[in-house]
């Protein structure tokens, strides 16, 4: 095997630090493209440079209306902000590759002048028919000079069809018996042999520029210094080293790091939006709807996923500070990321651990800023707020019950509304006139209170009044809580009677007593 050449990437330069999200509009965003934008942007603030989000839509087949914009509000609800981008623009615009497109053909033309690139003019029948016919078939060095392409051709054929308008491509010809290689960040040296590799369309007939073209150009034109993306394109590699090289532009190439693929819960296979469905988790960041089919597929954002446990856990796929430590705010994020700490072992998806990380920020995150969602999930289930204030204190006292949004109104909403029904299969068996005759007394300290309850005080009410009455805590605190709350659930009930405040507390007993004796 000839070693032509190989291409190391350099050290890092004093080239300012770019980074691109470069993801195709073609539906929802999987939570693996969601963190190959957070790895390309935690590096690039690492490092004080751009982060640069680039629409890779030239392939017009598989364009899925709405998909864009999708993309932005999914990145915009991470936090995951691009400095340039077909919203925002900036020095390189157009961001969006289909409006570059009068921009290739002149570097897919220089590629076919120095004979690094052809027109093939193979039609898709043609190509249907050898891909029948011959076993494994690849348009490569072993069939190449067969095929109706300007190599097969004399110069006066291929002018002929040229000038006549016949429809064709333009293919990179990958050199024969060569080895190429780089220097993956993450997977250090990686190199094939390029007998295996095909000779990709650069240019189509429609005069778009497939991917291979286009990421090179662009990744050169606008200055992209390091380029982070998923394992899957690790294939595609030697066609871009050897653009970059025959383009003249192999000084000027990103550093790369392939990132490791995301598996299913049980380690068999990538992680797809089918298994999402099939084990009941969601697999995109935020919902999608597929105008075309119909089909909805559930998004963490929708499910009751903070922007924040979502950035962490996919933080957290793959890279460690190297401590134990698990909670990292998207600041902490930014200061810590290294690339040298991704592991190049693939990361198993856990829904468990998805939730235990969307707990943990619940807890985490102050009231206040659990706000405006917890109004949005109370409002849904018909809670208006009236009391900011006393909402605060109730998240205060219910979030570390919470593991998803949603489970504040299951948690709160009996701070907003009396209960409409208790949970009295764990009272009325037990209830006799003894605990009757507790909580009679009970309204009368109760009415005494002044104004407002202070939790510790009553506790010590109830419990002298539980002694002097002969009774339990386990007679008592239980029948109280379902007064109050309705189940068998919520935080300390002296502190459930201090927030609901006297006139509700006593309201609710006494609606209660009337249920439980009836
Ligand atoms: N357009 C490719 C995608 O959809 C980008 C791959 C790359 O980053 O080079 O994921």
């Amino acid at each position: 095997m000839k070693l032509r050449f190989a291409i190391f990437a350099p050290a890092m330069s004093d080239k300012k630090v770019r980074l691109r999200f470069a993801p195709s509009p073609t539906g929802g965003l999987h939570l693996g493209g969601v963190r190959t934008a957070l790895f390309n942007y935690l590096f690039a603030k690492n490092h004080g440079g751009d982060f640069i989000l680039r629409i890779e839509d030239t392939d017009q087949t598989r364009y899925v209306d709405g998909a864009e914009k999708y993309i932005m509000e999914c990145l915009d609800w991470c936090g995951i902000t691009p400095d340039e981008s077909p919203a925002v623009c900036g020095p390189f615009a157009p961001y969006r590759q289909s409006e570059r497109k009068s921009l290739y053909r002149e570097y897919a033309e220089k590629l076919v002048r120095e004979g690094h690139a052809y027109y093939a003019f193979d039609t898709p029948e043609e190509l249907d028919r050898n891909r029948k016919e011959i076993p494994n078939f690849q348009y490569g060095h072993a069939y190449r000079d067969t095929l109706r392409n300007s190599l097969s051709l004399s110069q006066h054929d291929t002018d002929k069809l040229l000038d006549a308008g016949e429809p064709h491509v333009i293919r990179i010809k990958v050199p024969v018996g060569e080895t190429v290689s780089f220097n993956d960040m993450i997977r250090g040296h990686v190199s094939f042999d390029t007998n295996q590799v095909d000779d990709k369309v650069l240019l189509k007939a429609d005069g778009m520029p497939t991917y291979h073209l286009a990421v090179v150009v662009d990744d050169y034109l606008m200055k992209i210094s390091h380029a982070f993306r998923g394992e899957e394109w690790l294939p595609s590699a030697p066609v871009h080293l050897l653009l970059w090289d025959y383009l003249g532009w192999k000084a000027d190439m990103p550093q790369w790091a392939h990132l490791p693929l995301i598996l299913k819960p049980d380690g068999h296979g990538k992680l797809s939006k089918r298994d999402g469905a099939r084990l009941g988790f969601p697999v995109y960041a935020m919902n999608w709807f597929d105008a075309k089919t119909g089909e909805l597929t559930p998004g963490f954002r929708e499910l009751g996923f903070l922007p924040e446990a979502f950035d962490n856990l996919l933080a957290m796929l793959g890279w460690n500070d190297g401590t134990d430590n698990e909670i990292f705010s998207l600041d902490e994020l930014k200061e810590k990321f290294s690339i040298d700490r991704v592991s190049k072992a693939v990361a198993k998806f856990d829904f468990e651990k998805a939730k235990w990380y969307n707990a943990e920020w619940i807890k985490k995150l102050k009231a206040e800023s659990l706000k405006p969602k917890v109004v949005e999930v109370l409002a849904q289930n018909g809670i208006t707020i009236t009391d900011e204030s006393y909402l605060l204190k109730v998240i205060d006292a219910v979030k570390e019950r919470c593991v998803l949004l949603g489970d504040f109104y299951q948690q709160s909403a009996y701070f907003f509304e009396a209960p409409k029904a208790y949970d009295e299969n764990a009272v009325k068996l037990k209830w006799n006139e003894a605990k009757n005759e507790f909580f009679k007394t009970l309204l009368v300290i109760l009415n005494k209170v002044d104004e407002t309850i202070d939790a510790h005080i009553f506790e010590e009410q109830f419990k002298a009044l539980m002694e002097e009455k002969s009774l339990k805590a386990g007679d008592v605190m239980l029948p109280f809580r379902i007064m109050l709350v309705g189940g068998k659930f919520g935080p300390h009930v002296f502190d459930i009677a201090a927030l609901l405040g006297k006139d509700e507390t006593i309201c609710r007993v006494e609606k209660a007593l009337m249920v439980f004796n009836g």
